[in-house]
């Protein structure tokens, strides 16, 4: 028994198909890899994979539904402002599809459907794993995520070549470390290197960044000082693995997603677009504030003096 799947298809879902959404709301659907790994013993709410043919089913179900796929930087223009200068040819139910790690099968079996439904989508690139040549994802401390350890990335050929397309690129880091491990001066230049390499490739600004891991919105003065880092850098928005749909509200440094992978089927996939599995995040935030009240790790990781909150960032946390 799934019972994540459980609790928002049969009892949640129903309920929200009642209720009245109020307010414009976008999904970011967060996707890794989209491979035929079955990632034996690995629960499918811990999966990272997605068949391409599940993919694919995923993306017409979304366009046979009258959802449209776009950028992360195009959602949330909608979100902010619907009638801007595009407005015109906003789609009426957008959702964001990114995805993490750079991993080569999405130039092989993401982008052909999505160029076939006339979908974008948002790739986060974690740039030391990025080569002239074909390089292998070999992330720093990898034990967390041994299913996509050692898998292919995309080359700059092939991202120059989605960048004409309409994919945007964000970063990711450089060597996708967990940044709360550390020392600041590292974390500066995971932040930063990774935004100057992309830039200088892509010939054009990157304004997004996808927090590598969970994000520990539970240990406040990291938190705030690492958003008030991001924003220094120049970043306007960043992704994390928290659960929900953001709206015209939400802190865009923190922007929770809806994770994606080969066990969504459309019942699934349509109660997390309706809202129906948004209550995963308070119980994965619940579940993350009582390990970290647990390891007793108030204040483990200090905050330099010199460096302290802005209080933007800090009250983003609070909200
Ligand atoms: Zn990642």
């Amino acid at each position: 028994m799934r019972w994540d799947r459980w609790l928002s298809v049969v009892l949640v879902r129903p309920w929200y198909r009642r209720a009245h959404e109020r307010g414009r709301v976008l999904p970011v659907l967060m996707y890794h890899s989209i491979s035929p790994d079955p990632e034996p013993g690995v629960p499918p709410y811990y999966r990272l994979c997605t068949h391409p043919v599940r993919f694919a089913a995923q993306m017409q179900w979304l366009k046979d539904h009258g959802y449209c796929g776009v950028t992360l930087s195009e959602g949330l223009t909608w979100l902010q402002d619907g009638l801007g200068s595009s407005a015109s040819a906003a789609p009426e139910r957008p959702v964001a599809i990114t995805f993490d790690d750079g991993f080569q099968d999405f130039y092989t079996a993401a982008f052909p459907v999505l160029q076939r439904l006339g979908f974008r989508a948002t790739m986060y690139l974690a740039t030391g794993f990025i080569g002239d040549q074909r390089r292998n994802f070999q992330p720093r401390g990898a034990s967390t995520v041994p299913g996509v350890v050692g898998r292919p990335c995309l080359t700059w050929s092939e991202i120059a070549e989605l960048a004409a397309a309409g994919i945007e690129f964000g970063a990711h880091t450089v060597t996708h470390p967990e940044l709360p491990r550390l020392p600041w001066p590292e974390i500066e230049w995971e932040v930063k290197e990774s935004k100057a390499t992309l830039e200088e490739r892509l010939s054009r600004p990157v304004r997004s960044f996808a927090h590598p891991y969970a994000f520990p919105a539970e240990r406040r003065d990291y938190a705030c000082h690492l958003l008030d880092l991001l924003g220094r850098a120049g970043y306007e928005s960043a992704v994390t693995t928290r659960i929900g749909r953001v709206r015209p509200t939400t802190p865009a440094l923190m922007l929770p997603r809806l994770p994606l992978n080969d066990a969504d089927d459309p019942c699934l996939l349509e109660a997390k677009l309706a809202g129906a599995y948004d209550w995963m995040g308070k119980a994965q935030a619940f579940a993350r504030l009582l390990r970290h009240l647990k390891s007793g790790m108030f204040g483990g990781h200090r905050t330099p003096p010199s460096a302290r909150p802005v209080p933007a960032a800090r009250q983003a946390l609070h909200e």
